[in-house]
């Protein structure tokens, strides 16, 4: 990964490139998305409030879109004055959202510009409250155990019935100038806790889940801008620009609607975008009560390296693997599959500020690994690999080539 530096948002002229190309396929304004993409991550790592992109793209979002349902959950925490408050209640009033709506967008801070009345401010304030309870899933992906068999890869491909090359799990193998064997990484979603493509969707599809902070596409509402993809850090969004392979007739129904009756779950429909839900159907309790707290990925690796389940519960699986790793660490003793080289924790480019809710046991890759064939090809495990080329070669996953299935 790159290293830390005094601006962690920055794109270079072939990522400024890469993101054009992407953003020029669809009829939707290309400058938009970019700068909007790169300033989402500028909020994310604290170089710009929410306040104040909210209010530098408010105007050309609305006219390109003609609507702004941008969820920006912290929006009102620094919104200060200057007449910030008229212009959520103008939006209140004049572009047809809910107080709601607006409440979710502003928080607390809403009521304290005065602009709902007490009951509002209750239910803020216990919204506010409740931050850090309730479920937040997550995973821990030990990475010394990856023996880069793709079992992985191809559960949530058959589970979720992705088209050929959009593989919502991916696995990286990669050599490092420093580590002597082949390495893994294992990259889902992240599920950021501050993710930058919620914060560009001009339509609120991509949104994250109340209830168990799921990070989750409205496959409704979609309307294909792809200002998500060019966003996430991460590279993991792939868009459906073709008619999917999966017929929606040989989808069962059971695996689309989640309890808010919003579409979310397996693979999206032609011109809407896609990504790794956390298997939200089986959190929901569609796929049955024993599937809940499971993934199919997590299902299928025979090395327990995948660990899922609820961060916010110091009992979960993933979080009794970070501890008893930890704590293998400092008794020093062995840990099943531990390389005596590989003893961090980390979260992906922790520095852009979006508080992945996926963490890593291994090496984290430097800017000089540089992705080889692994063990198992994707051409073995029958799958499309369209992510190959210079994946790691900058260190950056945003680097990636944008996936089209
Ligand atoms: S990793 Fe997932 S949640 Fe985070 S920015 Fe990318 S798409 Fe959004
Ligand atoms: S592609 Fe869809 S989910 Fe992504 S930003 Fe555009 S409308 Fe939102
Ligand atoms: S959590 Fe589910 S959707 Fe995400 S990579 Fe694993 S199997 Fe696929």
């Amino acid at each position: 990964m790159p290293d830390p530096d005094d601006n962690p948002v920055s794109f270079d002229d072939d990522e400024r490139e890469r993101m054009e190309r992407l953003l020029d396929d669809t009829e939707y304004d290309t400058e938009l998305g970019v700068e909007m993409a790169k300033d989402a991550q500028r909020v994310a790592a604290g170089e710009l409030s929410e306040a104040e992109f909210y209010r530098q793209y408010h105007d050309d979002v609305l006219e390109e879109f003609g609507e702004d349902d941008r969820e920006l959950t912290g929006l009102l925490d620094d919104a200060g004055g200057d007449g910030f408050g008229d212009r959520l209640s103008g939006l209140a009033d004049d572009e047809g959202l809910s107080r709601r709506e607006v409440l979710k967008k502003g928080g607390a801070a809403a009521v304290a510009l005065g602009l709902f009345a007490s009951a509002d401010a209750e239910n803020a304030a216990a919204a506010q409250d409740d931050e850090g309870e309730g479920t937040r899933y997550g995973m821990t992906i030990n990475l010394n155990n990856c023996d880069g068999c793709l079992a992985c890869v191809v559960a949530c491909n058959e589970e979720h019935n992705t088209s050929a090359g959009a593989n919502w799990m991916y696995v990286f193998t990669y050599e490092d100038e420093d580590q002597d064997d082949e390495n893994f990484l294992v990259r889902p979603c992240q599920h950021c806790t501050d993710s930058p493509c919620t914060k560009v969707c001009p339509v609120g599809a991509r949104h994250t889940r109340e209830q168990d902070g799921l990070v989750l596409t409205d496959y409704d509402i979609c309307i294909g801008c792809r200002y998500c993809e060019v966003s996430c850090p991460y590279g993991v969004n792939y868009f459906q620009w073709g008619e999917p392979d999966v017929p929606e007739s040989e989808i069962d129904d059971d695996h689309q609607i989640d309890e808010r009756g919003r579409w979310v779950g397996s693979r999206p429909p032609q011109g809407v975008m896609g990504k790794c839900t956390f298997c939200v159907d089986r959190q929901d309790g569609q796929m049955g009560e024993e599937k809940v707290g499971t993934t199919a990925c997590e299902e299928a690796c025979a090395m327990d390296a995948i660990h899922f389940g609820d961060m916010n519960d110091p009992e979960s699986a993933p979080n009794q693997h970070l501890r008893e790793y930890r704590e293998s660490q400092e008794n020093d003793q062995s840990f099943p599959n531990r390389k005596d080289h590989t003893v961090s924790t980390f979260k992906l480019m922790e520095e852009r500020g979006t508080d992945p809710n996926v963490h890593y046991i291994g090496n984290e890759p430097s800017p000089h690994a540089e992705q080889v064939d692994g063990p198992v090809t994707y051409e073995d495990a029958g799958i499309v690999d369209n992510r190959k080329e210079e994946v790691l070669d900058n260190g950056a996953m945003a680097n990636t080539e944008g996936e089209e299935a």
